[in-house]
């Protein structure tokens, strides 16, 4: 997949399409000898069947050539560089049939020089100027020293003549050359953004984290396009599973400050340049950032001039905007940066579309495994996170010496409540307990969805009179919780030792302590550590 750009196809191609203009330019030149020598007002027989001789022998070559071409590469190559050499021949010695520097060959010549240097290269272009000055110089002083035999162009050499000439078809090489230069240049950089924007596409391919992805976009925008600063923001929360969390808040990286930003909420007000961006689904372009219009870009991008904000994709479930300022306010930076290239722009745009869319694959990810390790309903860890991380931190505390306590936590009579009031009121019941959870426990405990309206509590790093007493805060908690029907609930604690110290022990124990809490009338605690209860 990765290898998709073959760029000895791409020149092969050029080549062979080269090869063929030159052949049409070729069939062309050869009825120019015929026409210069019907425009010649002193046109005499003899000449007619000299020229018409070398036209012919000249087209002859041409097709062989041709033919030669399709042996492939190599001799394409070939065929086009003795080709050259052989117009060069054939001009001059038209040239010296058809009156010579006063002859109408003269404009050929130059028109040659303009053509070669077009359609094969600055490079050719010298080369076969430097080629055919030195065929006309040699026929000339050959045809007037009488070498050639009779002298069709008189005794005397013409220099002034034969000078301008020169100066023509030289003048034509270079001013073509440079012209075209400037074109290959704007080639050479529209290949560089291509393999820019391919590197980029590559590196997002195995990129999953949001911020790497924003840091990419942002750095490749500076380093690569040379934009001055940019910005890339991404509104709501990448990979919130729940609708309300995705539409609030944002996340940002900026090149100014280099470090990726979150916020809870969103940090800019309806109807600032950002929103306005996202909501057309524009590229849009602006002299200033004014405070006025957008306080918080302004704030982020200081003093930024020539700003452009292009949206990260218009169809995709991720808002963002990237943010560029292509040149500053100062006086010479002013005079030194060109304005802005739509190369430059739509380079960044396709490197947008690159980053909107392994955002939204690295969104749907965090999404599928965020689905995966909690409960739909409560969202809470689900059973499965739940045994993974008992499993996990039973171990490392009883390695550093320290207890994990295990709650399980079962309503009372909960059969009852979905009985009486319907199973919707009971799965309020089972949120708001879930919430209760939540907000009870300590920052490093994990509340889980254990299974029906059974949930459990991991404690790590606990005493087990600590552990007792947060069951005892959690059971005075759900007593008193703000749910639909007031309910309570019976709670077994055990803690890890040497007696318990796998997963299926400890459940054991908490199991057989919460069935003791049931026997003994629900709604309280029951620990299977004796010394614990006793320190209560
Ligand atoms: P006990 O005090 O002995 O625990 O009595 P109980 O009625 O709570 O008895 P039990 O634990 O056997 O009842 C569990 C009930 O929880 C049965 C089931 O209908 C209900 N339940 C389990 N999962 C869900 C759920 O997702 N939603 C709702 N609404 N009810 C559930
Ligand atoms: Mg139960
Ligand atoms: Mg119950």
């Amino acid at each position: 997949m990765r290898h998709f750009f073959r760029p000895d196809v791409a020149d092969l191609v050029a080549l062979t399409r080269r090869a063929r203009w030159l052949l049409t330019f070729r069939l062309l030149l050869a009825v120019a000898p015929m026409l210069s020598w019907q425009a010649m007002p002193s046109a005499r027989s003899g000449e007619l069947i000299d020229v018409q001789a070398a036209v012919g022998a000249y087209l002859v070559l041409v097709l062989i050539f041709e033919q030669v071409r399709r042996f492939g590469r190599t001799a394409t190559l070939w065929v086009i560089a003795v080709a050259m050499l052989l117009d060069g021949a054939f001009l001059a010695w038209c040239f010296r049939l058809l009156g010579g520097v006063q002859g109408p060959l003269v404009h050929v010549l130059v028109l040659y020089t303009l053509a070669i240097t077009l359609l094969a290269s600055f490079r050719s272009g010298i080369k076969t100027t430097t080629w055919n000055s030195l065929m006309l110089l040699t026929v000339l002083v050959a045809d007037v020293d009488g070498t050639l035999g009779r002298s069709l162009l008189g005794s005397a050499f013409p220099r002034a003549q034969f000078t301008v000439l020169l100066a023509a078809m030289w003048t034509t090489t270079f001013t073509t050359a440079a012209f075209a230069a400037v074109n290959e240049r704007e080639l050479r950089r529209r290949r560089y953004d291509m393999q820019v924007l391919r590197g980029f596409a590559v590196a997002m391919e195995d990129c999953w984290d949001t911020s790497e992805i924003m840091t990419g976009l942002a750095k490749v925008t500076t380093v690569e396009l040379l934009a001055r600063r940019a910005l890339v923001v991404i509104e709501g929360v990448p990979g919130a599973t729940s609708r309300a969390a995705a539409g609030k808040g944002a996340v940002w990286y900026s090149t100014t400050s280099e470090q990726a930003c979150t916020t809870d909420a969103c940090p800019w007000p309806p109807g600032s340049i950002i929103e306005e961006a996202i909501a057309s689904g524009k590229t849009q372009l602006l002299e200033y950032v004014e405070a006025d219009a957008d306080a918080w870009l302004s704030a982020h991008m200081p003093e930024a001039r020539e700003v452009v904000l292009i949206p990260l994709a218009r169809e995709s479930r991720v808002r963002g905007v990237l943010v560029f300022e292509h040149a500053g306010r100062g006086v010479l930076s002013r005079l030194f940066t060109p304005g802005i290239e739509r190369r430059m722009v739509s380079t960044a745009e396709q490197a947008a579309a690159h980053a909107a869319l392994a955002i939204s694959r690295a969104a749907l990810l965090l999404q599928t495994r965020s689905a995966a390790e909690t409960d739909a309903l409560t969202g809470l860890a689900n059973r499965g996170t739940f045994d993974t991380v008992l499993a996990r931190e039973i171990q490392g505390n009883l390695v550093n010496g320290f207890g994990c306590a295990v709650a399980l936590i079962d309503l009372d009579h909960f059969k009852m409540v979905n009985d009486t009031y319907g199973h919707q009121v009971g799965d309020a019941v089972l949120i708001a307990l879930a919430n209760c959870l939540r907000t009870t426990s300590r920052r490093n405990d994990l509340p889980a969805r254990y299974g029906g309206e059974e949930f459990a509590v991991i404690m790590p790093a606990v005493s087990a009179v600590e552990a007792l007493r947060f069951a005892e805060r959690l059971r005075a908690a759900v007593e008193s919780m703000d749910s639909p029907v007031c309910v309570t609930a019976s709670i077994g604690v055990a803690i890890a030792s040497e007696s318990a110290s796998t997963p299926v022990d400890l459940l054991a124990e908490a199991d057989a302590a919460l069935y003791e809490a049931k026997g003994a009338g629900r709604n309280r605690v029951v620990a299977k550590d004796a010394r614990a209860e006793s320190a209560l």
